[in-house]
């Protein structure tokens, strides 16, 4: 089984056309100009469903499972849709209130997410409210996923290229150490390996049994970074706590990101069943 433990709500406007035509302000970088010509290789089709557009290129990639990370109390709602659109392939997290001093009960609102709705681990954001994540916000989080022995993937590290707001000033990893260890049931990811801190990253998933590394975009933004950092991670802790994900911000990046793993020559096969399923698995009672 395969699955993409890091993937949004794709837009329908975010087409590979205005991707292509430049409308972004990365033109001349590589990364941009790599992606735009990985793009014409791949594959699609017309249509106005981005539901359907989705799951033609998960087939293309060969994907059963994906988990879709909402970004904000609203995409909380919005994934409903999605989950009802393909149940047997999308894989819901929520985001929980991060606001301090609203009136929300925020454990309540958790409580009611995953008995009633059913959703199935947490997306963390903090790092974008210009919180670190040892913010007290995150404790009803880990109070949660600790009780029900759900997941939590938590924004660590840089944002998408672009964003205007100093997001990385609040995303090392390290705050993790402050509470790692006091909730042992609750499973941990840092995304993106925590780049640029992924040596913090990586040292914390050694250290923790319960804290994890996600790979999320790091296959089209550094192709060749990826390949040292996952040969330093295996010599370290192995291949059980390294996740695939995609988070791309269209449905055609999925495929560009498991043609990476595809071509890869410098891991086993054991290890790319891991990274690429077994582990997400384990983490999602599958
Ligand atoms: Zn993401």
């Amino acid at each position: 089984m395969r699955i993409d433990f890091h993937c949004h709500l794709f837009q329908l406007v975010n087409t590979r056309s205005r991707l292509e035509s430049g409308e972004v302000f990365f033109k001349g970088y590589e990364f941009y100009e790599r992606m735009v010509k990985k793009f014409q290789e791949i594959k699609s089709i017309e249509t106005p469903s981005i539901m359907e557009k989705t799951v033609f290129h998960l087939n293309s990639a060969n994907i059963d499972k994906v988990v879709l990370l909402p970004v904000n109390t609203k995409e909380n709602q919005e994934i409903k849709k999605w989950v009802e659109y393909a149940p047997d392939i999308f894989i819901p997290f929520y985001n929980a209130p991060e606001k301090a001093n609203s009136n929300i009960d925020v454990k309540n609102e958790i409580e009611k997410a995953i008995i009633e709705y059913g959703y199935k681990g947490f997306k963390v954001m903090l790092t974008f409210r210009e919180k670190k994540l040892n913010d007290p916000l995150i404790h009803p989080v880990l109070e949660a996923a600790q009780k029900y022995k759900l997941p939590i993937v938590m924004h660590c590290g840089y944002p998408p290229p672009g964003t205007r707001r100093n997001v990385l000033t609040y995303s090392n990893p390290i705050s993790i150490d402050d509470f790692a260890s006091s909730y042992p049931r609750a499973n941990i990811i840092i995304t993106h390996m925590g780049y640029p801190f992924t040596d913090i990253a990586i040292a914390l998933a050694a250290q923790y049994h319960n804290v994890y590394l996600d790979l999320s975009n790091l296959a089209y933004m550094m192709p060749s970074r990826l390949r040292e950092l996952l040969i330093q991670a295996k010599e370290i802790i192995g291949t059980h706590k390294i996740l695939f994900g995609s988070d791309g911000n269209n449905p055609e990046m999925i495929e560009i990101a498991i043609n990476y793993f595809d071509e890869i020559d410098f891991l086993t096969k054991e290890d790319l069943e891991n990274i690429l399923g077994l582990n997400a698995a384990k983490l999602l009672n599958l």
